[in-house]
């Protein structure tokens, strides 16, 4: 027999049909869905067993042995497969770039097996010490849930809207339902996770698995703790790019055999198999995180909406989007209908009242280390009554730049186009593009004059100043470089929540999702500089984190909840932007954002890719791109011109950040207001562009998310 074997090499030779599976010969039995060893040239691998064949095209004297067969893992189901073909399609990628990648690395390094002969036949085993971690954690999770069952919390009453969004969701289970992502759409603590938990609650009820989806890895142990509080009986998976090899594998192990009822993970964990599939949950879908950046660049949420119409046996399964401020792609389908849309108006603690949002002018006014007057005042003021503040600034380190005043000399990267950025709690300049650092220069390198200042801050000197001004106060910091260390994020945030710190100074990273009950001040120190970003979606952003940031005041509710404040320094308080945010008005937001898209022909009203393309110089990048461009032409102007006629191919353009790590990149936009034009086009011109191109990397991108 033969089998045909998916690997995770990218469809190199036109004459390779599209799945580019690779034929290797096999005397025992086997299944469609199994791993298998085989040799590839010199090397070993793992791959797929994507069909099982009688013939072959490849010649006796070429086809090779499979090594063996693998049956430590269940065969994976054919919903697997069809969301796994379907991202391949999707994203220009091979079947087997796709789907191996999508298995923890421990079930794809054949370096875990030990190949013997039985019978004429390779046999595999792997070492044995993994295998019993998995079964330990296994009952180690059910020891921890039965430890927690005995006590219950109190459980909070539905809302009508939220049981209205609840009815909603059960609704989409019906058998005969048609398939409708929902957009559970409600303001920060309206008590969507309480709605969706209601959801997953019934799920498991009937005996299937749930899958949710959360943008950033330090929100699942909250997550998790809540789930097994709630749901005391189930068995809770979680996956994120934080678990070591071993976990990763134990944790993906028990989605896929169908043990773990609920599966809470990162975008990676959207692949994983789960054979009782029943309702998926993309929370915070808005978020960023959820587009992968390398390799297959997926986006999760999208994802995550294939597969839930793929479904479970053949039937979709319902599929719930929850934000405060959705995606304008997910925003404009719910309004056109294509979308369910579930509405939490109100806050779901009583009396917990949105917080005011004030604008604070910083054209006309003084600051200090960048602070107004009057946002130091009111910090002031709720160290006096002994309640916590949030500082937000997205910018990490201590300045994004060191210069010298003498002779213009500034601290940039030597690897990139970009600045090096000071940290002083090291004492160096580091490439946030890069990783290069470098000890701090005590002089000048250029002219020697030793007055070296920072300009501009980052998190490190708001920090800084922080403790200048308030020298009693207890005050940390959470960004990248404090919560580098595993568990540092967990524990900042303990100390948080345990009322132990009093100002937290933080990126966005302490704006995700997190419930801080007695917040009742967020000062943002600029708001400005995504205002005026070449990126369309640059004014989205802004407005959501400036929603989520704002979110993390005044939750507990009561009288706390009413003296809440967001104050947000801006020097242009009168940008339409702001008006929404203070009115909390998302949708006013959206309605304005959407008529300029679609006067621009931008995302949600077209459908975009970008081609990008490195080289050692820029050059040889952009010519490697017009010729891409020219290939292009001649696609549209092949035999199909006419379903490919609203296709636009613009001009190679640099990227903004031309050089990274002595790369130097540029890219084209591809742009259609029709999905399946671009679909159709992409494809073909893959294929044109397959072959070798010395000196040039480059691969394409569906749905950029920046351009
Ligand atoms: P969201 O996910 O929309 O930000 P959460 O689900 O985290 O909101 O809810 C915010 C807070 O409100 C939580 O402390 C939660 O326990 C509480 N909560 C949710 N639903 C209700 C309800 N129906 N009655 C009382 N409290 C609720
Ligand atoms: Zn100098
Ligand atoms: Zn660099």
């Amino acid at each position: 027999m033969i089998l045909r074997v998916a690997l995770d090499l990218p469809t190199l030779a036109v004459e390779n049909d599209g799945e580019n599976l690779y034929d290797y010969r096999w005397g025992g039995s086997a299944v469609v869905g199994q791993r298998a060893i085989v040799p590839f040239g010199a090397r070993t691998l793992i791959g797929l067993v994507v069909e099982i064949a009688s013939n072959t095209k490849v010649s006796p004297d070429r086809l090779r042995d499979a090594a063996a067969l693998l049956d430590d893992v269940t065969p994976f189901p054919e919903a697997w497969f069809a969301l796994i073909r379907f991202a391949a399609n999707y994203y220009q990628r091979s079947f087997g770039e796709v789907a191996l990648p999508a298995l923890p690395s421990w079930f794809r390094r054949a370096d875990r097996y030990r190949v013997s002969q039985q019978n004429g036949l390779g046999k595999a085993t792997s070492k044995t010490i993994e295998r019993l971690r998995l079964r330990r954690d296994r009952s180690a999770s059910r020891r921890v849930i039965g430890a927690l069952q005995s006590s219950p919390e109190a459980i909070p009453k539905l809302n009508s809207e939220q049981a209205h969004a609840l009815a909603v969701i059960q609704a989409a289970r019906a058998p005969d339902a048609l398939f409708r992502p929902i957009l559970l759409y409600g303001v920060t603590g309206s008590g969507k996770t309480e709605v969706y938990l209601r959801a997953i609650e019934s799920t498991l009820l009937a005996g299937r698995q749930a899958l949710v989806l959360v943008p950033e890895i330090n929100l699942t142990p909250q997550l998790e703790a809540l789930f097994r509080r709630r749901l005391p009986s189930a068995c809770i998976a979680s996956l994120h790019s934080g678990l070591a090899e071993g976990e990763r594998a134990s944790q993906w192990w028990l989605a896929q055999e169908g043990r773990a009822d609920v599966l809470l993970g990162t975008r990676l964990a959207v692949m994983t198999p789960m054979p009782r599939l029943g309702l998926v949950v993309v929370d915070e879908e808005h978020d960023p995180s959820y587009k992968q950046h390398e390799g297959l660049r997926y986006s999760a949420r999208d994802l995550a909406v294939v597969r839930a119409r793929i479904g479970h046996d053949g039937r979709p399964i319902p599929i719930v989007l929850a934000s405060a401020t959705p995606a304008l792609e997910t925003w404009f389908r719910a309004e056109s209908g294509r979308y369910e849309k579930a509405v939490l108006n109100a806050r779901a603690v009583t009396a917990a009242s949105a917080p005011t949002i004030r604008l604070v002018g910083l054209a006309r006014t003084p600051t200090e280390h960048g602070f107004t007057e009057t946002v130091r005042g009111a910090i002031a003021d709720r160290l006096a009554r002994g309640e916590p503040t949030l500082v937000f600034h997205n910018r990490r380190g201590y300045a994004p730049v060191l210069a010298c005043s003498a002779c213009g000399w500034i601290s940039d990267c030597r690897r990139c186009s970009v600045h090096a950025v000071f940290h002083k709690t090291d004492g160096h300049l580091h490439c946030h593009h890069c990783g290069w650092q470098m000890r701090v220069p005590s002089a000048c390198p250029t002219c020697g004059n030793t007055d070296l200042a920072p300009l501009g801050r980052g998190t490190q000197r708001v920090e800084e100043a922080l403790t200048g001004w308030f020298p009693a106060a207890r005050i940390a910091r959470i960004d990248r470089d404090s919560t580098r260390k595993k568990g540092s994020a967990a524990t900042l945030l303990d100390a948080v929540h345990g009322g132990d710190v009093d100002i937290l100074v933080g990126t966005q990273m302490l704006a995700k999702g997190h419930d801080f009950q007695n917040v009742t001040l967020v000062c943002v120190i600029d708001a400005d500089s995504a205002l005026y970003s070449h990126d369309f979606r640059a004014a989205e952003r802004l407005f959501s984190n400036l929603t989520q940031v704002a979110g993390r005041a005044g939750r507990g509710g009561g009288e706390r909840s009413r003296r809440a404040e967001v104050l947000i320094q801006t020097r242009v308080p009168e940008h339409p932007l702001f008006a929404a945010l203070i009115a909390h008005d998302f949708e006013r937001f959206a309605a304005s954002q959407l008529a300029e898209r679609r006067a621009a022909g931008l995302p949600p009203f077209s459908y975009q890719a970008v081609l990008r393309a490195e080289a050692g110089r820029l050059a040889a990048a952009i010519d490697f791109l017009n010729a891409a461009r020219r290939s292009g032409v001649e696609v549209l102007d092949g035999p199909e011109p006419c379903a490919l006629a609203s296709v636009t191919l613009y001009d190679p353009v640099p990227m903004v950040v031309t050089r990274i790590a002595g790369v130097e990149r540029a890219q084209l936009v591809v742009e259609s207001p029709s999905r399946r034009a671009l679909q159709s086009f992409l494809a073909n011109w893959m294929m044109a562009l397959r072959g070798v191109h010395p000196r040039v990397r480059w691969h394409v991108e569906v749905d950029p998310y920046e351009i």
